[in-house]
């Protein structure tokens, strides 16, 4: 299976291993991380660096720009001083013998509690669109979210942010094309209409803000959808 071409960028990674996002927003990001070697290996080092900046810090030390050179200097003499890291070892080739990838990979698994997806109720949303709510609070709502093939999502806007990461099959929109451990980032500058893969897809999404329909018919029913 081919890595992810979407990730969720720089900032988004910085607030999740800094424990700034939301539970649904995490849950994304860690989500793709199961896919992502590249940003999990980020993430990694973006908790080091916090935990060094952590440790470092007396109580009374306060961070202006002298300090906080210091504490780098201090982390880079104290990184000097320890054993060379192991060269990376080469990636192990998967084998026939390799366990194929869980439909729904970790920390995801564990979060919906296991057990079987297709014994779950699955609400239906539109024609073709069925969810399972995970979180739903009045600004952010967390939903593993299932497709039919060739189903469009009305065209929306979105009142401030929407990450979105393919689980299986994919989806396409004026953004690009979304494959397994894919993210798509959506925000009030972007207005999209997604259509699943011929496959379908299943993805886990959260919507932070709520969404806006913005097609000619699908002004006329905001008030009445339910995304
Ligand atoms: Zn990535």
């Amino acid at each position: 299976m081919s890595l992810p071409s979407h990730h969720p960028g720089d900032t988004l990674l910085i607030d999740y291993a800094g424990g700034g996002l939301c539970e649904g927003a995490a849950l994304v990001v860690a989500t793709h991380t199961a896919y992502c070697p590249g940003c999990r290996r980020m993430v990694g080092e973006m908790e080091a660096v916090g935990g060094a900046l952590l440790d470092g810090i007396e109580p009374d030390e306060t961070l202006s720009p002298d300090g906080l050179e210091a504490l780098f200097a201090r982390i880079d003499r104290e990184e000097a001083g320890r054993p060379p890291r192991p060269p990376c070892q080469p990636a192990a080739r998967p084998t026939a013998a390799d366990a194929p990838r869980p439909l729904i990979p970790e920390p995801l698994r564990s979060y919906l509690g296991g057990g079987d997806l297709e014994s779950r109720r699955w609400r239906f949303l539109q024609p073709g669109i069925r969810c399972i709510d995970l979180k739903a609070g009045p600004n952010v709502t967390t939903r593993l979210v299932r497709m039919k093939g060739g189903v469009a999502v009305p065209q929306h806007t979105h009142g401030d942010m929407e990450l979105t990461v393919v689980l299986d099959g994919g989806f396409s929109d004026e953004l690009g094309s979304f494959q397994p451990g894919d993210v798509a980032i959506g925000d009030p500058s972007i207005d999209h209409r997604p259509v699943s893969d011929p496959e379908g897809c299943l993805c886990l999404a959260t919507t932070i803000g709520g969404l806006r329909l913005t097609g000619p018919i699908g002004r006329l029913f905001n008030r009445f959808m339910d995304f």
